[in-house]
């Protein structure tokens, strides 16, 4: 049995106060809290007083990015190894955003610079937080061009693939996936339900034919993209959905409260 998963994406959301008092009325909120792991994923600077506040509640921390490199000569990046030590149990990794998607397929090469997020640095990055025993959640999605020449289902196939190559089956078990069309991101356009319900069954698939049916099927899948309060219960109530990744919704604790008793 899969426990679901809702993600509190801020982004580069949210002053150190501000943070506090959000994570503070959150726990309050979910102290009796349902049977659903919950995470939250300040910037990299709140992380210290997010996770003070969390200590002792079902809440967990995560970040929103990763570099792959242990340590050194890498300035600006941080790595698998100070966010174990700063106390993150899962991290988000290859998010649209980061990858210089924003919608686009043709980035200008300033933009690819500058983002450099490549299924092959989303591959490095996994293996370094499972070295950590930090749990990856891996997002993928397709733009709204490749949505229209019926590409969806090889971009995320591609995605997965390249993603967890190299990965032992038994490590699916601290993996989770998140389906997040790039369209939906930020827009207020959810993906229609039956569609996510079957883009999280290809990705399940896939990992199932890549990896092993068992692993797979113990793998959360998670949708993200414009959820809320009011769309949250029915897709998560879909058989290969278990749970969300939430970025504008989770800035309000209420209705991030409503969306995590909507994955029970
Ligand atoms: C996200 O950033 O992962 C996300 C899904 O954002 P939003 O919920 O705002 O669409």
């Amino acid at each position: 049995m899969r426990i679901p998963l809702v993600v509190a994406n801020w982004k580069m959301n949210l002053s150190s106060a501000q943070a506090a008092g959000n994570v503070q009325s959150l726990a309050g909120r979910l102290h009796e809290g349902p049977e659903v792991d919950v995470v939250v994923c300040p910037s990299y600077l709140n992380l210290g007083r997010v996770r003070e506040i969390v200590r002792d509640t079902p809440i967990k921390l995560g970040a929103q990015d990763v570099f792959w490199k242990e340590s050194g000569a890498y300035t600006g990046q941080v790595s698998a190894g100070m966010l174990y030590d700063a106390g993150a149990a899962y991290c988000i990794v290859g998010h649209s955003e980061k990858r210089g998607r924003f919608g686009k397929t043709d980035l200008s090469p300033e933009e690819i610079a500058y983002f450099g997020e490549s299924d092959r640095t989303v591959q490095l990055k996994i293996q370094a937080l499972q070295f950590h025993s930090i749990t990856p959640i891996l997002c993928v999605g397709e733009t709204e061009s490749e949505r229209e020449t019926g590409r969806t289902d090889a971009v995320i196939r591609e995605q997965v693939a390249r993603a967890t190559e190299g990965l032992d089956p038994s490590e699916l078990y601290f993996f989770a996936v998140a389906y997040e069309p790039v369209w939906a991101i930020g827009t207020g356009k959810s993906c229609d339900v039956a569609e996510a319900e079957r883009v999280c069954g290809t990705i399940r698939r896939t990992l199932a034919e890549l990896k092993d049916e068992n692993s797979a099927e113990q793998t959360r899948i998670l949708y993200g993209g414009s959820v809320k309060a009011s769309n949250a219960r029915e897709l998560f109530a879909q058989p290969n959905i278990d749970g969300g990744l939430v970025g504008g919704a989770s800035l309000d604790p209420e209705e991030f409260e409503q969306i995590v008793r909507a994955a029970v």
